[in-house]
């Protein structure tokens, strides 16, 4: 392996913790030559760092008897999944000790959006390492700035959102990773003047209030905004949407100078302040004559012209959004720059610019320990004998892997859930394109339904149906996301309890009702998302008699087997979306968000 003479995996990964408050370009981006070099040694030093630090805690001693032994560790440490580890996460939010995980006090807990039992995830987080996802995010910014002229020469405007912290029993906070990092942004850099947004307007709670005044300062700024974003497409397109909602409204207030009086939020009204001093009729007449054009085709770069690409997550289940990200764009890159989730940080994206289907992650060797489970694509199954796994520096080319990652913040030998594949290496540091996430089948947002929550959600449903006399033949689904929110479509077939003819025409209250208990059938992640109106009301579309046999016949003459047929749970291909849309005869919305239950966070 190439390694740099004078390179010691030490001072580049203590460099890396502390060039927080002070990174200069040429000293990022050399630490991220280094460290992407030497990827084994670095690898090795991150592992001897969290086994001799955490030797004594009562879950690693448990396997370990307090060796910090990397073989060890390989054989006695269990790869596991959060249920695993949430008797200890949870003791912790109760208040026991941080040690039960790491040695070190655990500083907050960050929530994944992956779900475990309706609950959203409780990850603990230090001080230290939110210090290196910041670092990583700042060494992101740096690429781009590699990567694109003039991006220092006027505005960001990302579109970003807080939202509510909670405290545990132990009074830790429990808070997302966004919220998070952007404290830590704002903490180090207040005030900052490259976002079109003053702090007080992301820091507002209140996301319908926040987005308007986002979107207010950036129409105002338009001139100087150079590049606009946010962290998922969906999310990006939740704000195009509300865009078309809202433009006129926008524009009234630019013609006048005054904000809308529904904008209660204190900060929100003092920053827009800062930036809408005077009434300005030109700019409110400008805004008005692109945003009422018959198409939006293009309206980003039609609004801000000076904007040089579009940056938000567009890999994984954010694919789907490319085509509709296109449509607005007007043709600018869709960059899509950092791999990472609460748990863990993973990969950057050394060349924002290419095309979305060429995107890949390189790994940053010092954020975790990595180890990375084959992944048979042959039948989808993914090997989990402990003898598969390989180090970060053994992948290979061309191969399907899940990923586990043991991190200085008490995650041991943990499975992520995502599956990547190998595409090739920066330096020695392996490259990694985003397949998905392993089991989804639904996803419109930050969203993850399983094929196993879906189905437990229809059964309920089910239930419901067969008192009015009912039965369900069969059902699929899928995530459409041609509207925006995108939503959950699934398909029907129903049959009378006396009659096996055609049901005729249905109670619509009645399948009203079913998209109901769906909805609150379904997870946390889920109901949070339909509530914040980033995922629009489930569908359920009725086909006639017969739209189930239909569909097998289809895949059959596609290739499958009769014998192994199983109806699929979630449709991918057009040919049979459209030939289910030409059996339907009745489409039902459900009528109201789902609640929150008090147990889901
Ligand atoms: P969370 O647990 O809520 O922080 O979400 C993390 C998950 O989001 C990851 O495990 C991935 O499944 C997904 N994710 C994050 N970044 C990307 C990316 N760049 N491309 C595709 N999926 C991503």
């Amino acid at each position: 392996m190439a390694s740099t003479p004078d390179f010691q995996a030490g001072s580049s990964i203590k460099a890396f913790s502390s060039i927080a408050s002070t990174l200069d370009f040429q000293t990022g981006l050399k630490i991220l030559e280094d460290i992407t070099t030497n990827v084994a040694q670095v690898q090795h030093q991150v592992l001897d760092e969290i086994l001799k630090r955490n030797a004594n805690t009562e879950y690693l001693c448990r396997f370990l008897n307090g060796h910090s032994d990397k073989e060890l560790f390989k054989q006695k440490v269990p790869v596991v999944e959060y249920e695993d580890i949430s008797p200890s996460t949870d003791r912790i939010a109760n208040g026991e000790p941080s040690n039960i995980l790491l040695d070190e006090p655990i500083s907050e807990f960050l929530l994944s959006s992956g779900t475990s039992g309706g609950k959203r995830k409780l990850m603990p987080s230090t001080a230290k390492y939110m210090d290196m996802k910041f670092v990583s995010t700042q060494l992101v910014n740096l690429v781009m700035i590699k990567h694109a002229e003039g991006l220092t020469q006027g505005k960001w405007m990302n579109f970003y959102f807080m939202k509510p912290d909670f405290e545990t029993p132990s009074g830790l906070t429990a808070t997302t990773f966004m919220s998070s990092l952007i404290k830590i942004i704002q903490q180090k850099y207040p005030q900052n003047k490259i976002y079109t947004s003053p702090d007080d307007i992301i820091r507002c709670l209140d996301s319908n209030q926040s987005m308007y005044c986002q979107l207010l300062c950036g129409l105002i700024q338009r001139d100087n905004v150079v590049t606009t974003g946010a962290a998922f497409a969906s999310t990006f397109l939740v704000v195009i949407n509300f865009l078309e909602d809202h433009w006129k409204e926008l524009c009234s207030n630019i013609r006048t100078g005054h904000l809308s009086d529904w904008i209660t939020d204190p900060g929100c009204r003092d920053s827009v302040k800062l930036i809408m001093s005077e009434p300005n009729l030109e700019l409110a007449n400008l805004i008005e004559q692109v945003c009422s054009a018959k198409s939006w085709e293009g309206i980003v770069k039609k609004l801000w012209p000076r904007t040089k690409y579009i940056g938000a997550i567009v890999t994984g289940s954010m694919a789907q959004y490319i085509p509709t990200l296109n449509f607005y764009s007007g043709g600018l890159p869709l960059v899509s720059l950092v791999y990472g989730s609460s748990e863990c940080f993973f990969g950057i994206n050394l060349n924002p610019l290419c095309q979305p289907s060429d995107i890949s992650y390189t790994i940053l060797p010092n954020m975790a320990y990595f180890e990375f489970i084959p992944v048979d694509t042959s039948n989808g199954a993914v090997c989990t004998g402990k003898e598969n796994i390989v180090d970060l520096a053994n992948v290979k080319v061309g191969q399907f892997y899940e990923i586990v990652s043991t991190t200085n913040t008490g995650i041991y030998r943990y499975r992520v859930g995502d599956i990547v594949k190998v595409t090739g290496f920066y330096n020695n540091a392996p490259q990694v394109q985003v397949v998905g996430r392993q089991s989804v089948a639904l996803s419109v947002d930050i969203d993850k339904t399983t094929e196993k929550n879906l189905s437990k959600a229809v059964m309920q449903a089910q239930l419901h149906l067969e008192q009015l006399g009912f039965l369900l033949i069969d059902f699929t689904s899928y995530a459409n996301t041609s509207s925006i929110p995108g939503h959950y479509v699934l398909y029907w077939e129903l049959m009378m309890k006396e009659s096996t003819s055609d049901v005729g025409e249905l109670n619509s209250e009645m399948i009203e009702q079913c998209c109901s208990i769906i909805e609150e059938s379904l997870d946390a992640t889920y109901k949070i998302v339909r509530k914040e109106n980033s995922a629009g009301p489930l569908e359920i579309r009725v086909g006639n008699r017969g739209t189930f046999d239909a569909l097998m016949e289809f895949f059959i003459a596609g290739g499958s087997s009769l014998s192994q047929y199983k109806t699929p749970r979630c449709i991918k291909s057009e040919e049979a979306i459209k030939l289910l849309d030409s059996r339907v005869v009745g489409r039902y919305f459900s009528p109201k968000t789902p609640h929150l239950l008090p147990d889901e966070i």
